[in-house]
C-alpha cells in the first residue's frame, strides 16, 4: 500500500500528568485504513517510557492522592468521566471510526456510548461492592476487605479500542489503583485523548498513565516484566496471552486474559428464522467480522440449510460496505494491510477447500482503503483450518447438521471456548446444548445480549479469568483477611 499524509494529529504518551515524547524521540504511522493516509504520528515507546510511567503511577499509588480516597469521592470522579465522554461523543466517535475503520454509526451509537457506561457503571456499582464479615462464634469474628493492588497494567487490542480499555479502567481507578494502560499499536488514538479527559474530571496526576509502542520487544512486553506493576489485564490473540504469562511468571503478577474467540451459531429448526437470520448476519459481519464474540461458525440443521444458506447470502450481497464515515455505511475498511493479507490467506484456504458463495474480495474501487465484500463460504471439512482457526473478518462459514449431538461436537471441535448462540423454541434442548457447550457465554435466541453485572470472558483457549462486575473489582483488588478475638 502506498501511504500518503494527510495533516497527522500528534500523540505523545501521558506520563504523570503531561503528555510527553519518547526519550528517543521515535515515532510510528498510525494509518487511516479507510483512506491509506498517515492520520497520526505516534510517539513509540520503550522501556524507558514505562520505567518513568510505572514509576509515576508508583509514586502516586503511595502517595493515597487517589488510593485512599473513599470510594464514594473515587466513584464521583468516575461519573464524571463518563459524563465529559458524553459531551465529547462526537469527537471520540470520528477519531475512533477514522483510527480503526469501523462504521461511524457503530462508534457513535456502539463504542463511544458503552465506553461511558463503562465510567457510569463501575461509579455507581462499585459503591455496594460488599466485603465479607464472619461471626464465627461468640468470641470469633473475621472480616475479608479488599485494598488496591497497586501498579495495573493494562493491555487492550485494536478491534474495539476505547470500549475494551474503558471496561478495565473504570475497575481498576474505582478501586484506587494507579494505571499503565499501553493501547494497541494499530488504534492509539482515543485511549491518548481520554488521559486528558480524566484530569479534567479529576483523576490526580500519575494515577493514569499511557504508554504507546508496539507489543513483543517493545513497550507491551516491558510492561508485562516491571517489577512495579503488579497485575496484568490483557485483552487479545491468545498467542499474546501466552507469551505474557511466560514473561509475567517472573515477577509473579496477577492475570486476566481475555482472548480469541471462534463463536459458534447454531440454528435449529424450530427457530424463528425472522430473528435468527438478520441477527446471524449481524454476528458475522459487524465490526467487519472483528469482534471476539462473533458468530463465525454457522451450524444450520439440515432441513432449513439451503433455506437458510439462500437468506444469508443475499443479506450479505445487501450490506452496505464503504467510507466509515458515511451515515449509511453498514461495514467499513479492516483495520491494517497485514490484517487484511491474513484475512485473504484464509480466502485462498476457502477456495481451495470449499465454496465462496459471495464476496470474499478486496474491492478495487475502494483501494487503497482496506475494504473487503462480506463472504458466505459452504462446502468446507469441520476439521478444516478455515473452521477451527480465528479469522476475525468479514467471512462467515456455514454447515449443515442433523442431530443435537452433531451440533455440539461441532461447536465443541475449536480450542476456543467464548462465546456461542443456539436458536430453538425448544426449552429442553436449550438445557441440554448450554449445558453441553463449552463457552463462558451462550445467548439463547439471541446475540451479544450483555448485563455489565455478569461475567465476561471465556473457558479453554479463549481466557483466563472474568471482567464484569463483582469480578471486576476482585480482580482489581487484593483480599485481606483480619481475624478479631474479642470479649463478649
Ligand atoms: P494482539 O494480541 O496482537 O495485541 C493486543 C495487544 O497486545 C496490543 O496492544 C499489542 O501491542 C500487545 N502485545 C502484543 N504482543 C505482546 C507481548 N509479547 N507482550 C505484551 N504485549 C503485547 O491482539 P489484536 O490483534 O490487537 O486483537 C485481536 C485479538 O483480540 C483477537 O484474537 C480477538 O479475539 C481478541 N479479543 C478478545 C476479546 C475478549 O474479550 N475475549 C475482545 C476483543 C478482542
Amino acid at each position: 500500500m502506498t501511504v500518503k499524509r494527510d495533516m497527522p494529529i500528534i500523540l505523545d504518551h501521558y506520563i504523570d500528568g503531561r503528555y510527553v515524547q519518547s526519550a528517543s524521540q521515535e515515532t510510528f504511522a498510525s494509518i487511516n485504513p479507510a483512506r491509506g493516509t498517515i492520520h497520526a504520528t505516534v510517539a513509540l515507546g520503550g522501556q524507558e517510557e514505562i520505567d518513568l510511567a510505572a514509576g509515576a503511577a508508583q509514586a502516586a499509588f503511595q502517595s493515597g492522592v487517589w488510593s485512599k480516597k473513599s470510594m464514594a469521592e473515587r466513584c464521583a470522579v468516575l461519573g464524571r468521566v463518563a459524563d465529559l465522554l458524553l459531551e465529547r461523543l462526537d469527537e471520540f466517535a470520528e477519531l475512533e471510526t477514522i483510527d480503526n475503520g469501523k462504521p461511524i454509526t457503530e462508534t457513535s451509537q456502539g463504542d463511544i456510548p458503552r465506553s461511558a457506561q463503562n465510567f457510569r457503571f463501575f461509579s455507581q456499582y462499585a459503591q455496594s461492592f460488599v466485603e465479607e464479615c464472619y461471626t464465627t462464634n461468640q468470641v470469633e469474628r473475621h472480616i475479608a476487605i479488599r485494598e488496591p493492588i497497586g501498579v495495573c497494567g493494562l493491555i487492550t487490542p485494536w478491534n474495539l479500542p476505547l470500549y475494551l480499555a474503558t471496561w478495565k479502567i473504570a475497575p481498576a481507578l474505582a478501586m484506587g489503583n494507579s494505571i499503565v494502560l499501553k493501547p494497541a499499536e494499530a488504534t492509539p488514538a482515543t485511549a491518548t485523548r481520554l488521559a486528558s479527559l480524566l484530569r479534567d474530571a479529576g483523576v490526580p496526576d500519575g494515577v493514569f498513565n499511557v504508554v504507546n509502542g508496539l507489543g513483543a520487544g517493545s513497550a507491551g512486553e516491558a510492561l508485562t516484566r516491571h517489577p512495579l506493576v503488579r497485575s496484568i489485564s490483557f485483552t487479545g490473540e491468545t498467542a499474546t496471552g501466552r507469551a505474557i504469562m511466560r514473561t509475567a511468571a517472573d515477577s509473579l503478577k496477577k492475570l486476566s486474559f481475555e482472548l480469541g474467540g471462534k463463536g459458534a451459531n447454531i440454528i435449529f429448526a424450530d427457530a424463528d428464522l425472522n430473528e435468527a437470520i438478520p441477527t446471524a448476519v449481524r454476528a458475522a459481519f459487524r465490526n467487519q467480522g472483528q469482534i471476539c464474540l462473533a458468530g463465525s461458525r454457522l451450524f444450520v440443521e439440515r432441513k432449513i440449510y439451503k433455506q437458510v444458506v439462500d437468506a444469508m447470502v443475499e443479506h450479505a450481497k445487501n450490506i452496505r460496505v464503504g467510507d466509515p464515515l458515511a451515515p449509511d455505511t453498514q461495514m467499513g475498511a479492516l483495520v491494517t494491510e497485514e490484517h487484511l493479507q491474513k484475512v485473504m490467506s484464509y480466502l485462498d484456504l476457502a477456495k481451495r477447500d470449499g465454496r465462496i458463495l459471495c464476496g470474499g474480495y478486496r474491492i478495487k474501487d475502494l483501494e487503497p482503503g482496506l475494504f473487503l465484500s462480506p463472504s458466505i463460504v459452504v462446502d468446507l471439512a469441520p476439521d478444516s483450518r478455515f473452521m477451527l482457526e480465528e479469522i476475525f473478518g468479514p467471512t462467515l462459514p456455514i454447515l449443515p447438521f442433523d442431530t443435537e449431538e452433531e451440533a455440539l461436537q461441532l461447536a465443541n471441535s475449536t480450542p476456543y471456548g467464548l462465546s456461542a448462540s443456539v436458536w430453538s423454541q425448544d426449552i429442553d434442548r436449550i438445557e441440554r446444548m448450554t449445558s453441553g457447550i463449552k463457552a463462558g457465554m451462550i445467548w439463547v435466541n439471541t446475540w451479544f445480549a450483555r448485563d455489565l453485572r455478569t461475567p465476561f470472558g471465556g473457558q479453554k483457549d479463549s481466557g483466563l479469568g472474568r471482567e464484569g462486575g463483582r469480578y471486576s473489582l476482585e480482580f482489581f483488588s487484593e483480599a485481606k483477611t483480619i481475624s478479631y478475638k474479642y470479649r463478649a
